[in-house]
């Protein structure tokens, strides 16, 4: 098992990952939770499948654990389902000698620890995330959130985690289509911090799409530490954390514009990084084999082509809305070269719009 910390002082969490370490969390658990009453959060699919073994597990660990399980899929993430898991949690006599538990993907672990923040001013949580973006990303850091019905994560707070706990036998059965646009947020790591991980992904791209166990327990891991580090110095997004939103200007503004229906998140990333490398090669920030070298990585993941009809100037307008609500300049956070960005505000619009266009 590989052990990760989330240095945050006297709320510094670890995050263990590893394969098949059910068994452990009955050793492990008890060091950071009180015995009691465990409510366990998680969507139909995942329940299905893993519920049954995190249940024995717990009951092994001496916790007496009540399920709540919402339907899969981001209409979950709502303050009307938050109720629900608060009368779920009142029900089964929950106070704060107890915790929460979140089982599923970034879905499951915002509502859940949106939920831990807010129920009796807050209680334990942990989170066991069982899609690759979960485990790379939203189980790590403590943002938590509900969507609002106009606009996405509108409704949260921060709010980090008892601990992290990354079984890798739950990649097994995630669909395809979400593992890859997981490994889209896996990119990005490399490509704003840290070029080994860059190296690491182009050697073992076979054994990590496979998901072979020492492959997923080094990229993952890696991934876990490099968010730690950031989150470490910038836990409420006052500056430095803004550089995980590498990929991510564009990529909201494709979701926007195709009405988060088209693209999984991590696939509008993906575009997003792809036209964040053309205009930083554009700006000869990157020379054209560190451009290369990315995009034939990229490629790898597999670029979602844009959707018939979606014409540049619904993407520019989502853009400039994203603009609006943030008070701001359009910022792109660019690459200055392979493992290190910089935001900028200064991108020309016509070179916004020259590889838009070509995307599209
Ligand atoms: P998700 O939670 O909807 O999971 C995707 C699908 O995979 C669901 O249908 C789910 O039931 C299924 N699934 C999950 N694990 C499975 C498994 N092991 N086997 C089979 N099926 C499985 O989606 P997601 O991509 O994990 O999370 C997206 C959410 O995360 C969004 O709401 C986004 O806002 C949020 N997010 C939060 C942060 C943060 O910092 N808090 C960061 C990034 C994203
Ligand atoms: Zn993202």
């Amino acid at each position: 098992m590989r052990m990760v910390q989330v240095p945050l002082g006297e709320r510094s969490y670890d995050i263990h990952i590893g394969e098949n370490i059910w068994p452990a969390i009955n050793e492990i658990w008890p060091q950071r939770l009180k015995p009691g009453q465990v409510l366990l959060v998680s969507d139909e699919n995942v329940f299905g499948l893993y519920g049954g073994k995190l249940i024995a597990a717990l009951h092994e660990a001496g916790f007496s654990v009540t399920p709540a399980v919402v339907p899969a899929g981001e209409q979950s993430k709502t303050l009307k389902w938050a109720d629900t898991l608060y009368t779920a949690a009142i029900e089964a006599g929950l106070d704060r000698s107890g915790f929460i538990v979140a089982l599923g993907g970034g879905v499951v672990g915002d509502l859940a620890g949106f939920v831990a923040a807010t129920y009796l001013r807050g209680v334990p949580f942990v989170q066991v995330p069982t899609t690759l973006l979960a485990q790379v990303d939203s189980s790590v850091g403590g943002k938590t959130a509900v969507n609002h019905r106009l606009g996405k994560n509108l409704i949260g707070a921060f709010y980090q985690p008892q601990l992290v706990w990354i079984e890798l036998e739950t990649l097994s059965t995630l669909p395809k289509r979400e593992y890859l646009a997981g490994a889209a947020e896996v990119v990005k790591y490399g490509v704003i911090l840290h070029e080994p991980l860059i190296t690491l992904l182009e050697k073992q791209w076979d054994g990590f799409i496979a998901g072979e166990t020492p492959v997923l327990t080094e990229v993952i891991g890696d991934c876990c530490a490099l968010k730690a580090r950031v989150v470490a110095e910038d836990e409420r997004e006052g500056g430095l954390r803004a550089i995980l939103n590498f990929g991510h200007t564009l990529g909201h503004a494709l979701e926007t514009a195709t009405s988060y229906k088209y693209y999984l998140h991590g696939e509008a990333v993906l575009a997003g990084m792809v036209l964040a490398v053309q205009l930083a090669q554009r700006r000869e920030l990157l020379t054209e084999e560190e451009a290369r070298r990315l995009l034939r990585l990229f490629a790898r993941v597999g670029l979602k082509p844009a959707p018939p009809g979606l014409q540049a100037e619904a993407v520019l307008g989502a853009l400039k809305q994203d603009k609006k609500r943030e008070g701001d300049d359009i910022v792109f956070i660019l690459p200055e070269t392979i493992g290190k960005v910089r935001s900028f505000k200064d991108v020309d619009p016509q070179a916004v719009s020259d590889v838009l266009a070509a995307y599209l």
